[in-house]
């Protein structure tokens, strides 16, 4: 008999949905401190899932749908990773802006949409452009205001045509010829398109290189095709009660007691094939695994717990710099703000620090305290030489050339997050549909191993977790 519930991932990066592969029924998520009895002396051999992102919680839900025994251990103090959400007075901050795309495939077959409550962003952009704010609309949800905005200034009308063929290109491709299609920059791309300078430097630069944190727009084009389709078949959105609910929701449906937060990994030595896997914790125990351990910690963090050499530990984007982003949250009045559309707005000028902004409460109201607005302000870059009361100051006087300064010199900062690793680098060359097997009983998943979106860390997550089981399996056979 095996266990074998998938056909070997490096069959297809998107395999196809077995009914047997089903998250588990929600139980209450009750994450626990460290705990005083020592996990070594647990008595089932469980798997160790490393890091409880999306990538590992969905490593953990394949698990739990296999009846794989496990712990998933994290670091921090919550689950989601780079995916959470903070309150402070009354406001729900995300860390960082973040959007989710309903059209992602895994995260469709894994998430229940409805409990997530998500409120929908007006599909297009309001892009400031030489003193003016200029609408780019998507013709197949707002017709009237793509007509409208044919022949404003950011692209010509050339361009818009250009947009509707690039999105019937990329619906005719399966994910995995997206992904491992021949690739170039995004940049060079757009130009092999067709698309004029103007577009790209007043849209897709904004647009785009706010989705990789990327404003050179040398993201590999496989991940603008795959983001693309994505925006042509789902909506943006966010849910209502922040980000963070995402990987709430999938930690829910995990087993009761099998996370363990404030729980950080010092070492992973493999198997050197008599002996099992070994987890060193920070506070000195030491766990072994003989079914396998999944490492689903950021790329960064890797190499310093990886203690032995394992098959190709090192992505190819490994030395590439990572792509950081700044966000920093004002309040408003409700009344002082000066739209009240769920839109995205993008600095198309060329000119300034800031990428990216919106009005949060537009598109969810949860995320203000009564009565208040929740403003959202997105830089490219870690801007490590300048003081957050700087860059405060910077936001708003570039924000009041956009808004008028008497509007703008109101809102209060909250907060601002700086994220040095925001997502791996990945220009090309680029290797999307990595092997999950580390060798020696590790496997890898994370972002930096698929496409560096929610939906390829819900994917690497699920793949490593099925290379694992299809490897206990094989062993066990007669
Ligand atoms: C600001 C921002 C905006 C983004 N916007 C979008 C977006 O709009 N759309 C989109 O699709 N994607 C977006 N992304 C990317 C997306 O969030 C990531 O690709 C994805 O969440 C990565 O998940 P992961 O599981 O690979 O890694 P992570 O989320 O980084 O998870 C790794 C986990 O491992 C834990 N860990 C690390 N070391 C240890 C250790 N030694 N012991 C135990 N635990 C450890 C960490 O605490 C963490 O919880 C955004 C990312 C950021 C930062």
């Amino acid at each position: 008999m095996t266990l074998l519930l998938h056909p070997p991932p490096h069959l297809s990066p998107f395999p196809p949905r077995h009914s047997s592969f089903k998250p588990l029924a929600s139980t209450q998520l009750t994450p626990k401190p460290p705990q005083s009895r020592p996990l070594s002396s647990d008595p089932i051999p469980k798997a160790i899932v490393i890091g409880a992102g999306l990538s590992g919680l969905a490593a953990a839900t394949c698990l739990a749908s296999s009846n794989t025994p496990f712990l998933l251990l994290e670091s921090s103090d919550g689950v989601g990773g780079r995916v959470r959400t903070d309150t402070l007075d009354g406001f729900l901050l995300d860390r960082g802006f973040q959007i989710f795309i309903t059209a992602y495939p895994e995260a469709r077959y894994l998430l229940d949409y409805d409990s997530l409550d998500l409120r929908r962003f007006y599909s297009g952009a309001r892009v400031y452009y030489d003193g003016a704010f200029h609408t780019v609309a998507d013709p197949a949800r707002h017709f009237l205001d793509s007509v409208l905005s044919l022949t404003n200034p950011i692209g010509t009308v050339l361009d818009k045509l250009l947009i509707g063929l690039t999105r019937i290109g990329v619906l005719s491709k399966t994910d995995g010829e997206i992904l491992s299609a021949e690739e170039v920059r995004t940049v060079d791309l757009l130009r092999r398109i067709g698309f004029s300078s103007s577009m790209v430097d007043r849209f897709f630069r904004p647009f785009f290189g706010g989705i990789f944190f990327d404003r050179e727009l040398e993201t590999t084009s496989r991940l603008f095709d795959f983001v693309f389709k994505c925006l042509a078949l789902g909506d943006n959105t966010l849910p209502a009660k922040g980000i963070g609910e995402i990987p709430k929701q999938l930690a829910a449906k995990l087993p009761q007691d099998s996370i363990l937060l404030k729980t950080r990994v010092e070492s992973v030595v493999p198997s050197d094939g008599e002996s099992p896997v070994v987890v060193r914790l920070e506070n000195g125990e030491i766990l072994k695994s003989e079914l396998g351990v999944i490492l689903a910690v950021e790329q960064p963090e890797l190499d310093k717990i990886m203690t032995r050499k394992t098959r190709d530990p090192k992505p190819s984007s490994q030395t590439k710099p990572a792509r950081s982003t700044v966000c920093l949250y004002f309040s408003a009045e409700n009344g002082d703000i000066p739209v009240s559309e769920p839109v995205l707005f993008l600095n198309g000028s060329g000119q300034g620090i800031v990428n990216n902004m919106f009005f949060a409460t537009n598109v969810a109201p949860s995320y203000g305290a009564p009565g208040k607005a929740l403003v959202s302000v997105s830089l490219i870059g870690l801007f490590e030489e300048v003081s957050d009361e700087e860059l405060s100051a910077r936001v708003i006087k570039e924000l009041g050339e956009w808004f008028g300064q008497s509007v703008v010199n109101k809102w209060r900062h909250l907060r601002t997050y700086r994220i040095a690793f925001a997502q791996p680098n990945q220009s090309p060359p680029t290797d999307l549909r990595k092997d999950p097997r580390a060798g020696a009983g590790v496997y890898l998943c994370g972002d930096y191993l698929t496409s560096a979106t929610f939906d390829g860390a819900l994917v690497s997550g699920r793949l490593a977790a099925e290379a694992l089981i299809e490897d206990r399996a094989l062993l066990r056979r007669p």
